[in-house]
């Protein structure tokens, strides 16, 4: 009997070894969200085939973090939609590989100058567009030329299936201008932009703060939104802690279910 069950051979999933690193204490959300996120892209290179346009895999081991290579732009695409001080950004850009690519959003100047310097210090800043932009603005940048493969028609069902992870942490960034938050309607157009766009599998993670005004507004946005998904096409999970007394937050997961076969 192992600590992780029954079997020596049966390999722990995210989870569990998530509870086994933990100590004592329950993994936090921001924990759960990068588990997620790193699960959604692990299976998406893992399974390139499944995830690439016809007759674009090549077998070059040399070329991307998974040794396949999707055609000649990048992949997989994930989104920090909120780039803050870089640490989701940076997170991302280590997981897409060589051949991935990271699109983060923020609208102050100096978000954007952190997360370039967090970059730059790890000699990432490749993997990553840096959009001086709101999120809400997220469909038109990622048609833009440097992104080629997203150049392809937009829309539920539309190929290649583009992103396959999205992080938002919401609210204000620490340490700065607290007046700056993000807003239900904005990150609801995100969201709205980001559904069709997202990969069978893939994940989008978002870290909600209520505590701040304006905030329990967007947080109920967002599960109003989020609870009239088609449940045969997505599933949404909500994660929160039932005593915590002060800042509450949540964490929801959104994941785009594979087609039916
Ligand atoms: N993930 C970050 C923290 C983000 S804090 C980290 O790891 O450090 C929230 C960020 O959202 C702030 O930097 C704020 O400037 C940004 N923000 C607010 N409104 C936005 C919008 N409409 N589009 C993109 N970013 C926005």
């Amino acid at each position: 009997m192992t600590r992780f069950g029954s079997d020596a051979t049966a390999r722990p999933g995210p989870c569990m070894e998530l509870f086994g690193c933990c100590g004592d204490e329950l993994p936090t959300l921001r924990d759960l969200s990068q588990q997620a996120v790193a699960h959604a892209l692990a299976c998406a290179l893992a399974d390139v085939t499944a995830h690439a346009p016809p007759g674009a895999v090549t077998d070059d081991a040399s070329s991307g973090a998974s040794g396949a290579v999707t055609g000649n732009g990048p992949w997989p695409v994930a989104v920090d939609g909120t780039a803050g001080n870089g640490h989701d950004t940076l997170f991302l850009a280590r997981l897409v590989g060589a051949r991935g690519l990271v699109h983060a959003f923020d609208v102050q100047p100096r978000a954007l100058a952190r997360t370039a310097e967090r970059l730059a210090s790890a000699g990432l800043e490749e993997r990553v567009v840096l959009h001086g932009r709101g999120h809400e603005e997220l469909a038109a940048a990622l048609v833009a030329p440097r992104a080629a493969p997203l150049s392809m028609p937009v829309g539920e069902g539309a190929w290649p299936p583009r992103v396959t992870t999205a992080m938002f942490n919401l609210g204000f960034l620490p340490g700065s201008d607290r007046s700056v938050t993000t807003r239900s309607e904005t990150t609801l157009a995100a969201l709205k932009a980001l559904l069709p766009l997202m990969a069978p599998g893939g994940v989008i993670s978002l870290h909600v703060y209520a505590g701040h005004p304006g905030g329990a507004d967007e947080a109920a946005a967002l599960d109003r939104h989020l609870a009239e998904l088609d449940w045969d096409r997505w599933q949404v999970a909500r994660y929160e802690f039932a005593n915590k007394p002060r800042n509450p937050e949540r964490l929801l997961l959104v994941l785009r279910l594979p087609d039916p076969a």
